[in-house]
């Protein structure tokens, strides 16, 4: 059996999976497993794969034809005496490209993948996700609002509709890839193709450029996206606004905007999830003998008993007065801080000097033993 064109081209070996050392038994078991995955029968539209799984099998399965291949492969063109081959140029002989190989390989080692690849230019693409931010005061982010927020993002051109030509002129075909979006490299035996770096990959050229774009096809503009906060939103957190993004190309779906909440603080409360925190001065007297105080909350002030002998820093908790969220209300957390006047009238001065002279034991007594 005469050598075919097909053996340079097509790497048999590849084709199956296996090593070109594998002994027959391996050839056979690759094939056997391919030939079940892809036949057409169980796997539609597989045809042309599992074509090329039989092509192979018909010569590495056959000890004489598997030897021939070999030499032919290890030799190069020369041993198969036609001519022709491998010349630059020879468009109608480099019909194995690169991302036939991918296509072919990539359904191989992934069964069931059939993603096929294309060049970006053509390909449909997920517009970019953005980002903006939202900046809300306290009581804000509590209840929830409907506001809106500025969105700066990549559009369509307006005035070309994204051909990037001024209207009424129209784009030349790529001089370097002649429109076709791709360029092949001759290398030996293989045509490589790749995406061609002038038109990138489009296979046109803009000759005189929209003056809004320059050329480009995109437009920068800003618009306004309502975003819909939920109550109880806390700052940092990030809102999902679905297909408010960057929108896609060639029929791609737009991208996502994220709304991150910057919430101002509150004069009076800090905020842990539901919690509502809240520091209150009381006065040395209020901390040691106890007593009664009343203290703000969201809705209307509360009473609170501070007992006798609280300590500075000791926190009380005050049962749902904190943040309503989801069904659930938080705790008021009220943390007392004792004030030390920095200035005292005669009457209080002359109490707390009694009041020292009659404190028998000294706080740092365990320090000094
Ligand atoms: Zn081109
Ligand atoms: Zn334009």
């Amino acid at each position: 059996m005469a050598p075919q064109r097909e053996w340079f081209e097509t790497d048999y070996y590849k084709v199956l999976g296996v090593s070109p050392e594998a002994t027959e038994r391996e050839i056979t078991r690759a094939y056997r497993k391919l030939a079940k995955q892809y036949h057409p029968d169980a796997n539609p539209g597989s045809e042309e794969r599992f074509k090329e799984i039989s092509a192979a099998y018909d010569v590495l399965g056959d000890a004489t034809k598997r030897k021939e291949y070999d030499d032919v492969r290890r030799l190069g063109p020369a041993a198969g005496g036609f001519g022709g081959f491998g010349q630059p140029g020879a468009g109608g002989f480099g019909g194995f490209r690169v991302e036939d190989l991918g296509d072919l390989f990539g359904g191989i080692f992934r069964p069931g993948g059939t993603k096929r690849r294309t060049y970006p230019g053509m390909q449909a693409e997920r517009g970019a996700d953005l980002e903006a931010e939202l900046h809300l005061s306290f009581t804000e982010a509590l209840e929830g609002v409907v506001t809106s927020v500025n969105v700066v993002s990549t559009v369509r051109c307006a005035t070309c509709a994204g051909s990037g030509s001024r209207p009424g002129s129209t784009p030349v075909a790529c001089p370097r890839c002649g429109g076709r979006g791709v360029l092949n490299d001759n290398q030996g035996l293989f045509s490589l193709s790749s995406p061609c770096p002038e038109c990138g990959g489009r296979g046109t050229k803009v000759v005189d450029p929209c003056p809004t774009c320059q050329g480009s096809g995109m437009q920068r503009q800003q618009r306004r996206v309502k975003v819909r906060v939920p109550a109880g939103v806390d700052d940092g957190q990030r809102i999902k606004v679905k297909g408010r993004g960057e929108p896609g190309r060639n029929g791609g779906p737009a991208g996502d905007l994220f709304v991150i909440v910057k919430v101002a603080p509150h004069p009076l409360f800090g905020r842990r999830g539901k919690d509502l925190l809240l520091t209150v001065p009381v006065t040395f007297p209020e901390a040691a003998l106890g007593a009664t105080i009343t203290v703000p909350s969201l809705e209307r002030s509360v009473s609170l008993k501070v007992p006798a002998g609280s300590k500075s820093g000791k926190t009380f908790r005050v049962r749902g007065r904190g943040i309503a969220l989801d069904g659930q209300h938080g705790d008021l957390l009220v943390t007392i801080e004792v004030a030390v006047p920095n200035k005292l009238s005669d009457a209080e001065r002359k109490a707390v000097e009694a009041l020292a002279a009659a404190a028998n034991a000294s706080p740092r007594a365990y320090l000094e033993s």
